[in-house]
């Protein structure tokens, strides 16, 4: 399909959802969205990793990219800490490192300005990732390309890691092997998400970050990298299918950051029994 052709059909199947109601929008990330000109995502994706980390960071980059919806240069120069992991405006940062035994695999943040995406990072475990039921490469590119895919605005097909329900890189799955890459559904709903028109000014307050495009673009740092345990990502806002918190909400620096957490499946369970389980992000 052209990309024309699948503009349409997406601005076609918003306003089908959206005389549907919201129940449908099965699993955007509750409508975070970068904001784009015209429906394509050219954030650069940039790479602070080392080693293997690589090849599979540039392998999500182009299998996103198939989307109409994504063209992301791949940027291999990246110059983050990769243990700070910092927000830089207009752009997705990825960074590994031996982040010590945190539970998780991954984590996806993004920071949210006037209604939008305007900066994301995604930090992959070392130290989990070494340990021999997850130190394949399956599940490494699995997390790799699902925490990228939740930097764009993507939520999970699957949050029960007891079950392999789909062919998809954003699901929790009890058997990585075939889910190391997007599957229609989440260039479906890319459609869904970047088919809407911006319509101008937004009135958001604040405005859109100016346009950063092409390789080995760099924009201003936020002044913070998002921390490596629960205490630091905020309140629980969603939950997995084993109702352990796995989105989380804070504020820093005067932006929104919402962190999605990959959590390993058979580390220490990590709950948090004094929130309601009120699911106001988790639709499924
Ligand atoms: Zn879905
Ligand atoms: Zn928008
Ligand atoms: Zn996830």
């Amino acid at each position: 399909m052209t990309l024309k052709n699948r503009f349409l059909a997406g601005a076609t199947a918003v306003a089908a959802i959206a005389a549907a109601g919201p129940a449908l929008a099965d699993h955007a990330w509750s409508n975070y969205h970068w904001s784009t000109p015209d429906g394509v995502v050219t954030i650069p994706v940039v790479d602070n990793t080392t080693g293997d980390w690589r090849p599979r960071v540039q392998l999500a980059v182009s299998d996103w990219n198939k989307s109409a919806h994504i063209d992301s240069a791949y940027d291999p120069n990246g110059t983050n800490n990769n243990r700070r992991c910092s927000m830089i405006q207009d752009t997705i940062q990825v960074c590994n490192s031996a982040y010590g035994n945190t539970g998780w695999l991954g984590i996806a943040s993004i920071s949210l300005s006037g209604g939008h995406i305007v900066a994301g990072t995604t930090k992959l475990n070392d130290t989990y990732f070494a340990y021999p039921q997850y130190n394949n490469e399956a599940d490494k590119q699995l997390v790799t390309c699902q925490e990228i895919g939740h930097d764009y605005g993507l939520g999970h097909q699957n949050e029960d890691f007891n079950t392999d329900a789909t062919d998809s890189c954003m699901e929790y799955t009890s058997d990585s092997t075939n889910n190391t890459q997007p599957d229609f559904h989440d260039y479906a709903m890319l459609d869904l998400i970047y088919g809407h028109n911006e319509g101008g000014t937004t009135g958001g307050g604040g405005g859109d970050p100016a346009p950063c495009k092409g390789r080995g673009c760099k924009g201003k740092s936020l002044g913070f990298g998002v921390g490596n345990t629960q205490a630091e990502w905020g309140r629980a806002v969603g939950y997995d299918a084993q109702n352990r918190p796995n989105v989380f909400k804070t504020n820093i620096n005067g932006y929104e950051v919402v962190t999605h957490v990959t959590w390993a499946p058979d580390a220490r369970r990590n709950t948090d029994p004094g929130n309601p389980h009120d699911h106001d992000d988790h639709t499924h």
